[in-house]
């Protein structure tokens, strides 16, 4: 099932297909300047084998703990990291530290403990990274899971549809999940959850069945009010997907489906393209209007007061204190914020 022999410390990951390293280096549109710590470097473990993935098709389906036999400890993270620091000259300008690579990192047996190593790694150095997850969501209810994600500041957790039967075709789950056991982890999530919850949402057509009508997007608005996160990212296709008929969806679907989203008070951000900054519904209506902009603010260099500017919808106005908070750091306001460059 693997490729043989052990996993490389940190290298490039590949924009298609399965990432060889622990540790890579990337550059994210939603995280900036941004290591990725892959658990799963020789074979792809995950609990879904979604019909876009674009590292190709999952080699161990499992709803439980797996390891793919590299035996990421610890100690081999802390390796990883290492090399990854070394590699980026120090990390100083690293902005954030992100679980995600191959398959779903919270299925790994020792996923709380790593999270730990990650922690430690960036206070030990002094490092104002932002610590991260990027989850499939199908492990919200393992307490263990829950408590480590306690752990970091950010954690992107997928939901692709709102319906059983179009999250049955489009993420393949493992037969013992639910939309219903996900939707409920995810609302376990933000009750306990103090970071950054941001939701993914890829739109697409496959074989005649696309995601991001009008109905889909009103039952995804529901879905979402009820979990209350502080974002939610519209993605569409960008890059090479397992299964070669997967199609992009339209631009314009991208919005109407934001509008009925920020109608219910959502904060979202749409990426129809690869290389686009996110853009936020022109017009959003009723209560989703903007209702302001973020007021946060860092001190840039020779010391310039940066402010954020985020649109702020009505929705986020009672919990700014917690969302947007004190005075940030600078790498934090560009990447909140409408400051890309001092
Ligand atoms: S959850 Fe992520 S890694 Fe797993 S199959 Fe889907 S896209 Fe790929």
């Amino acid at each position: 099932m693997g490729r043989g022999g052990p996993p490389a410390l940190h290298g490039r990951c590949p924009p298609s297909g399965p990432c060889g390293a622990v540790t890579y280096a990337l550059r994210s549109r939603r995280r900036g300047r941004s290591i990725g710590v892959n658990l799963f470097p020789l074979a792809q473990v995950c609990s879904f084998n979604c019909v876009y993935c674009f590292r190709g098709p999952t080699r161990i389906l499992t709803a439980e703990p797996r390891d793919d036999g590299s035996g990421i400890d610890g100690r081999l993270l802390l390796r990883a990291l290492e090399a990854a620091h070394e590699a980026a000259g120090g990390m100083g300008g690293v902005e954030s530290l992100d679980f995600s690579g191959n398959g779903e990192p919270t299925l790994h047996p020792k996923f709380p403990e790593l999270v730990e190593v990650a922690r430690s790694f960036l206070r030990e150095r002094g490092l104002d990274a932002s610590l991260g997850v990027f989850t499939n969501s199908s492990k919200l209810g393992a307490e263990s899971v829950i408590g480590a994600l306690g752990r970091v500041d950010y954690v992107e957790a997928k939901l692709d549809a709102a319906s059983r039967g179009k999250f049955l075709a489009i993420n393949a789950p493992h037969g013992a999940l639910s939309l219903d056991r996900v939707i409920g982890g995810l609302g376990e999530l933000r009750r306990r959850f103090g970071g950054t919850l941001a939701i993914q949402v890829m739109l697409l057509r496959h074989r005649g069945l696309a995601n991001y009508g009008i109905d889909d997007a009103r039952a995804m608005a529901e879905a979402l009010s009820r979990v209350g996160p502080d974002e939610v990212h519209l993605y569409t296709v960008y890059r090479a997907p397992r299964l070669p008929d997967v199609e992009r969806a339209p631009r314009e679907a991208m919005e109407e489906f934001a509008e009925v989203l920020a109608g219910h008070g959502l904060n979202v951000k749409v990426y129809p393209d690869r290389s686009a900054e996110a853009l936020y519904p022109r017009r959003p209506p009723g209560r989703g209007r903007t209702a302001g902009r973020c007021t946060r603010v860092a001190r840039g260099s020779a010391g310039a007061t940066l402010q954020c500017g985020h649109p702020l919808p009505h929705a986020d106005q009672g919990r700014r204190a917690r969302i947007h908070g004190p005075p940030v750091g600078v790498a934090e306001l560009h990447r909140h914020g409408r400051i890309y460059r001092e």
